[in-house]
């Protein structure tokens, strides 16, 4: 079996060569043509001498997951359906805005962890993503954005990735084997290098997970915090009965020891009802008392309201008027625009098509077409 060398950060790469006898240097050449460059077979890799492209051709692969679906919104967000195996494919979804292109990757196929109000979650968990599956998200989307040259340098401007967000399918936070050297690829100079600031990994809370990540890779961090007390919060992120509030900001401050300039950005749906008085955002206020943050307001994307679970998106006004309550007390307070509801790409939304229909109707993943 070909090792697949998406799966190696550079120093897995460097590792991996010098098993094969080969200097360091051979394997940095090798991760810039696949990753800088855009190279998707070792034939493209010009200055590679003719005995190690064909060791590599041997040896290795560049395996890359497979685009089965592919859609775009009337707003421009793209949504990509990637298969990973037989039984598996994941979603990535590139939201172009001025200025920036966000990629929002998956890092698990499926969640174990059951949120109220998420999509993923109620489609249970079937297996993690490896590195080469998370990092080949952010390949396929620089090929297919068009925005990589062959002469190697990445333009910062136009449609392509200047952001990550592992905001997709999954708790990246349960799987750090296969995120922590995906995450070494987006930042490594060789690579994406995209700075730290502008990669960010979203977790639900696993508090082991956050300071795991805090110790071996530091990047930008949002906690799905999503209710301002421990009674609600155990309902909506039931995670929250393992690590509740208060050891969760214990967490928190522990990780911005490892950034200190950084904030933590607490995400929080806005759900009609149920966690969007302006009680609740009083509570918040206390909460962001106790660890340096801001807030992402998140309009409920409402495709649970289909199946019955009673979840609703908080009217506009609602929305705005929570906003000024943490607003008022000096918090950063951003409301998130929603996008690709057309296309099934918005927020807790990811993948719960394709599961459905794989596993209910029993369609093989081949078949999915957006
Ligand atoms: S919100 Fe995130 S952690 Fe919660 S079930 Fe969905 S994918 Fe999993």
């Amino acid at each position: 079996m070909p090792v697949n060398l998406l799966d190696f950060d550079a120093k897995g790469m460097e590792a991996w060569f010098a098993g094969l006898g080969e200097k360091p240097f051979r394997a940095r050449q090798v991760l810039a043509w696949i990753h800088k460059r855009g190279a998707g077979e070792f034939a493209a890799m010009t200055d590679l001498a003719k005995d190690l492209r064909a060791k590599l051709e041997a040896k290795a692969s560049i395996g890359l997951p497979e685009i089965v679906g592919d859609s775009t919104a009337a707003d421009d967000t793209r949504k990509w359906l990637l298969k990973v195996d037989g039984a598996n494919a994941v979603e990535a979804v590139f939201i172009p805005e001025a200025g920036r292109g966000t990629l929002c990757v998956s890092s698990q196929a499926g969640c174990t962890l059951d949120c109220a109000f998420c999509s993923t979650g109620k489609q249970g968990f079937n297996r993690n993503l490896t590195t080469a599956e998370i990092i080949g998200q952010l390949w396929l989307a620089e090929k297919l954005l068009g925005e990589r040259t062959n002469a190697g340098s990445r333009a910062r401007q136009g449609r392509h990735v200047s952001n990550v967000v592992f905001m997709g399918m999954g708790e990246p936070l349960l799987n750090l084997d296969a995120v922590i050297p995906a995450l070494r690829l987006m930042l490594e100079d060789n690579a994406y290098g995209l700075s730290r600031r502008r990669v960010t990994v979203s977790t639900s809370g696993v508090i082991p997970g956050m300071d795991r990540l805090a110790a071996e890779c530091p990047v930008a961090l949002a906690v799905s915090l999503h209710a301002p007390n421990d009674a609600l919060r155990d309902r909506l992120v039931p995670i929250n009965r393992k690590y509740p509030i208060a050891q969760l900001l214990a967490a928190c401050n522990r990780y911005l020891v490892h950034a200190p300039r950084d904030f933590i950005t607490f995400e929080y749906v806005m759900l009609d009802g149920v966690n969007d008085s302006p009680t609740h955002a009083r509570e918040l206020v206390d909460i962001a008392a106790r660890v340096r943050c801001k807030f992402n307001l998140i309009p409920f994307n409402p495709f649970q309201a289909v199946q019955g679970l009673g979840l609703h998106r908080s009217p506009q006004e609602r929305i705005r008027r929570f906003a000024e309550v943490l607003q008022r007390a000096g918090l950063t307070t951003t409301t998130r625009k929603t996008r690709g509801e057309g296309i099934d790409a918005a927020c807790g939304q990811l993948a719960g098509e394709v599961q459905d229909r794989t596993r209910r109707r029993g369609i093989p993943i081949t078949e999915v077409r957006a």
